[in-house]
């Protein structure tokens, strides 16, 4: 490839990055972080922002820091540490990384800030939250100084070390950034950078009683780090601005100009956008609002769009990276339709899942003419490929003998001209075993059909064409009565009908799109003789993962299945159901 070639493939990031290393700005460090807030579960958003820092640090040498961002002692939970850990290792990132805690650094945001109060960058403010609201101006009008604004740096370190202490009550005071009330970017108008909480927080208990704001923490955490490349996404734009100032703020008391100690790191902060999916909502509160009433069974409900859930219906954590690295990395926001994720799993599934044959809604086929063939019990071991696209998962033994199971939907009484399966005095191929022909059924009171009455031809095992030349147009999956195993089997839909979620009519919202039929339960299902005891290995990340012919690709339930009760979700569907949906979707 030629320079201007090489060039072409790489993201603007990876240009940044890739100058950066040439001019040797960060003397060929790179350094790039993942900083969750641990207030809920990982989602599908945050795996892009996972393979973009993590992918980045692998590409370039460096290392990519994860941190918890946990300043906000209110929401935050060891659950949430837990399940964020967990999740990236999955995803195949950060196995040999100290996990980072924002709240390792409440010591030294603490110093910093009592720095700024002795050079006047910060005062305490006695104004109450709405008061400090009201102060702030609009976007077309400035704001009002405090009438704290000048108060002696001693009486600030003095009430903000009493702050700190606990001395004061929740709300009644607070740490700000004096910079200009009446700047056009509102983030630069006085910022909060504590606040006064009495709150017992997840890692340092009720050691302290205020806590940094974010805007106040972050850039910070990152510079303690050594992050040279800060990737965030574009509503943080305009914070930079007062990420910068905080930092030019600390320096400009030391070095050669002051006192307080070398110069602290300037991290580069690049925003690009977010990664957003239609059909699906990405808001944490509203994942937590989703879990909490009830809508889904937690958050690792195969329905969510979150890593656990992904993880439990089956998805693989490649083809999560293939679907973040194909969506690639832009500087505007837009919605990318989830077929394309549904795509990349289906890719991955097809070349690596064995098949097996499961009737899902299973209706009883007799062969009456079984007997031609020798022992009306005997049961004929028939072999089957395992993956037609992988030689080397060779084949199996499919048990096949006089009673059988085949899919209800493919009998009709009265078939339509284009139906190529079954119906009366119709004959068609059964994968791998027999070609059969339908000589009779029974119905029940209500009219559904309940048993099928067939005959095989013994000249077609295999399913091989006979020898006078005969044809079908239809082939059925099947699986032998005897031995069949009974399964439960998940289909999912879509949580919402709506492509936009949260665009609900006369001021609804999201709960008026959920799809009530987002979960379908089959029991009874009949499964293919001991796939349990040998239908291939769990794959790496400890899920068996198997393909139903033409049903879709599967795999076992991680929490409800076991050994003598099979439980399969369906990751997704063989052929893209785009259409199906689009039609519901009221489009
Ligand atoms: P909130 O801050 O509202 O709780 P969040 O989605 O920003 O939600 P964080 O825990 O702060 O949650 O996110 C951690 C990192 O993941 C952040 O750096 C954020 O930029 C990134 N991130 C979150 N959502 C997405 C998304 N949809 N696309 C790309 N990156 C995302
Ligand atoms: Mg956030």
């Amino acid at each position: 490839m030629s320079e201007s070639e090489t060039k072409k493939s790489l993201n603007f990031i990876e240009e940044i990055i890739e100058d950066d290393l040439r001019t040797g700005k960060w003397d060929g460090r790179v350094v790039t972080r993942f900083p969750p807030e641990p207030n809920g579960y990982l989602h599908i958003g945050h795996a892009k922002s996972i393979c973009l820092n993590f992918g980045l640090a692998n590409k370039y040498g460096g290392v990519c820091n994860l941190r918890f961002d946990d300043t906000n002692p209110a929401k935050e939970e060891d659950e949430y540490v837990r399940s964020i850990t967990e999740d990236i290792g999955w995803l195949g990132f950060g196995d040999d990384r100290d996990v980072l805690f924002a709240s390792d650094y409440f010591e030294q945001l603490y110093a910093w800030a009592v720095q700024l109060i002795k050079t006047g960058h910060a005062y305490v403010c006695d104004l109450s939250p709405e008061e400090t609201r009201k102060h702030r101006g609009t976007l077309t009008t400035p704001g009002v100084n405090s009438p704290f604004r000048d108060r002696p740096a001693g009486e600030n370190l003095d009430l903000f070390e009493r702050m700190r202490r606990g001395e004061f009550a929740d709300g009644s005071r607070t740490l700000r950034a004096k910079i200009d009330m009446a700047s056009p970017n509102t983030n630069l108008r006085d910022p909060v950078m504590y606040r006064i909480l009495h709150a017992e927080h997840h890692r340092t208990g009720d050691a302290w009683s205020v806590y940094p704001m974010y805007d106040w923490a972050h850039g910070l955490e990152d510079s303690i780090e050594g992050v040279t490349h800060s990737i965030c996404t574009l509503e943080f734009e305009n914070h930079r601005p007062l990420y910068d100032w905080f930092i030019e703020a600390i320096n400009s008391g030391r070095g050669s100009d002051g006192s307080f100690g070398e110069k602290i790191h300037h991290p580069q902060q690049i925003e690009f956008a977010r990664l957003g999916l239609n059909y699906t909502l990405m808001s944490k509160r509203k994942l937590l609002e989703l879990v909490r009433d009830g809508h889904v069974t937690g958050w690792d409900d195969p329905r969510m769009p979150t890593l656990s859930g992904m993880r439990r219906r089956g998805y693989t954590p490649e083809s999560i990276r293939t679907f973040c690295e194909r969506v690639g990395v832009a500087k505007t926001n837009s919605t990318i339709d989830m077929a394309k994720q549904e795509h990349c799993v289906r890719e991955d599934l097809n070349a690596r899942a064995s098949r097996v044959m499961c009737v899902l809604r299973p209706l009883k086929v007799v062969i009456e003419n079984w007997s031609d063939g020798g022992d009306e019990n005997r049961v004929e071991m028939m072999e089957a490929i395992n993956n037609p696209e992988d030689a080397s998962a060779g084949v199996r033994e499919v048990p096949f003998g006089k009673e059988l199971y085949i899919e209800r939907s493919d009998f009709m009484e009265e078939p339509p001209r284009k139906f190529f399966r079954l119906g009366p005095d119709r004959e068609v191929r059964l994968r791998y075993g027999y070609w059969i022909r339908c000589v009779g059924f029974e119905k029940n009171e209500a009219g559904a059909v309940t048993l099928l009455r067939c005959t095989y031809d013994p000249a077609t095992r295999g399913g091989d064409s006979p020898p006078d030349g005969r044809k079908v147009k239809g082939t059925l999956h099947w699986v032998a009565a005897d031995s069949a195993v009974e399964a439960e089997v998940r289909l999912f839909d879509r949580l919402f009908v709506a492509e936009n979620p949260d665009k609900a009519a006369d001021g609804g919202d999201y709960h008026d799109n959920l799809n009530p039929e987002s979960l379908e339960r089959l029991s009874g299902c009949k499964l293919e003789a001991n796939w349990m005891d040998s239908g291939g290995p769990a794959w790496s990340d400890g899920i068996r993962r198997v393909q139903f012919e033409r049903q879709g690709y599967f795999c076992l339930d991680r929490r409800d299945a076991a050994a003598d009760r099979p439980v399969f979700n369906r990751t997704v569907g063989l052929r893209d159901s785009w259409a199906k949906l689009a039609a519901r979707g009221g489009k």
